[in-house]
């Protein structure tokens, strides 16, 4: 069996989807499941909805109206009127009416995976019917009640265990009788709460679901025709890879390409299941594979840049060395207050480290900071990290900019840029 997963961009407008389902056509004699993303842009939409409901902000109507308005036109030129999926639809996004109607609950993670994870449940909603619609005979599942995670809300930790029992029970007969369509992203608490598993985790649901059934492969149907050493929306003159190994690949997902989610590839690799990555415009392209012993060919060295970033500088405020207690110290605190480290270095007297800026918790972990510690940062910079770098990319990348950071190894050069 193969699993299929198709990521907001392949589903962004109707010719998306009938798309999707002359690629689903061309398996109809294999058993599927296909996992889909929200919408197009939707979760931004979505994240824009949650963070205006809990502000009680003036545009939450108009941000939510203009979502629901998104999918009903998408839908209007899918379906007839009358079609259920108008109804399964409009019952889904009810989940939102009623949140919204009430006190914002003052667990944010918590308010953010029930309204957010509405994206998937509708985008599933219309790409199984669709596919019934095309004859090709496919069950909508709801993921919550099969990949099973802690409340840890925004980045539920999957339970393996009792998610691979739940899988294993009634998928395997359900795929000789149809395809299933379900969400990425999703999972559910024990108590029956929405979870979601970080951003862009779609890719990591497939994982899950393939390691689970032991599927003969995952493919990811992407806008690029595989995984490429840069950005095309960066860089010019980009090379495709015709096959990375897992652990290259692990690699370059931890320091941030966003083709794929970093905890997507460890599954996979644990159970020897090849991922390709391929381009939903050209379906019989070979694109990537990713997979044990591959041939890792570098003609280029990979670039992967990560926008957003702020660079903290910690220093005890009594000027004291920064010692391994201060650490420890500020290494729970981050953790508090969901910081992930990307970039680090210590000196004598001050510890500088580098993360993705999120505003909503940024001002919370700098005021427990300074209980102890006196800081400086810089935002809205960029972290390159160059995997087999040579001195010439480097002194490219840098030419007009300011270099705040510079870490290199072997293989791997980090430079934090303005
Ligand atoms: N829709 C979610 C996101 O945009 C998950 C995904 O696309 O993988 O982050
Ligand atoms: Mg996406």
């Amino acid at each position: 069996m193969l699993v299929f997963k198709f990521g907001g961009a392949s589903v962004k407008d109707a010719e998306g989807i009938i798309n999707l389902a002359n690629v689903v056509e061309k398996y109809k004699n294999e058993q599927l499941l296909i996992v889909v993303s929200a919408m197009g842009k939707t979760t931004n939409a979505l994240e824009a909805l949650t963070k205006a409901y809990i502000n009680q902000a003036d545009d939450m109507h108009d941000i939510y109206e203009g979502i629901k308005r998104y999918h009903y036109e998408i839908m209007g030129s899918l379906f007839e009127n009358g079609d259920p999926v108008f109804d399964d639809v409009a019952n889904t996004f009810v989940e939102i009416d009623w949140m919204i109607e009430d006190e914002p609950h003052d667990d944010f993670g918590f308010t953010y995976d029930q309204i957010v994870s509405v994206g998937e449940l509708v985008s599933t909603r219309i790409v199984a019917a669709y596919l019934n619609k095309a004859g090709l005979k496919s069950l909508w599942l709801d993921v919550r009640g099969y990949i099973h995670t802690d409340n840890n809300y925004r980045e539920g930790r999957v339970q393996w265990a009792k998610t691979r029992d739940s899988i294993k029970g009634s998928i395997p007969a359900q795929l000789e009788r149809s395809f299933v369509v379900t969400q990425g992203f999703l999972g559910g608490t024990s108590e029956n709460f929405t979870t979601t598993l970080g951003r862009e985790g779609s890719d990591y649901t497939a994982s899950i679901f393939a390691a689970s059934l032991g599927a003969d492969s995952v493919t990811t149907w992407k806008d690029v025709p595989g995984i490429l050493n840069a950005d095309p929306k960066l860089f010019k003159d980009t090379v495709k890879f015709d096959e990375l190994s897992y652990t290259e690949a692990i690699e370059m997902t931890y320091y941030g390409a966003s083709v794929i989610h970093p905890k997507t590839i460890k599954p996979l690799q644990n159970a020897n299941i090849p991922l390709f990555v391929k381009s939903f415009n050209d379906p019989d392209a070979a694109g990537t594979i990713i997979k044990e012993n591959a041939a890792n060919v570098f003609k280029k060295p990979v670039i992967i840049v990560k926008q957003k970033q702020v660079l903290l500088s910690i220093a005890p405020k009594d000027y004291s060395f920064v010692t391994e207690d201060h650490l420890s110290d500020i290494f729970r605190k981050f953790a508090e207050h969901h910081v992930k480290v990307n970039v680090m270095q210590t000196s004598a007297l001050s510890f500088s480290v580098c993360f993705d800026y999120k505003e909503e918790y940024f001002g919370g972990l700098l005021s427990e900071l300074h209980e102890n510690y006196k800081t400086k940062y810089n935002s809205d910079l960029s972290l390159v990290t160059v995997r087999h770098y040579s001195a010439g990319t480097i002194k490219e990348l840098t030419s007009d900019k300011t270099v705040l950071l510079e870490q290199v190894s072997r293989n791997t050069a980090q430079l934090v840029l303005k």
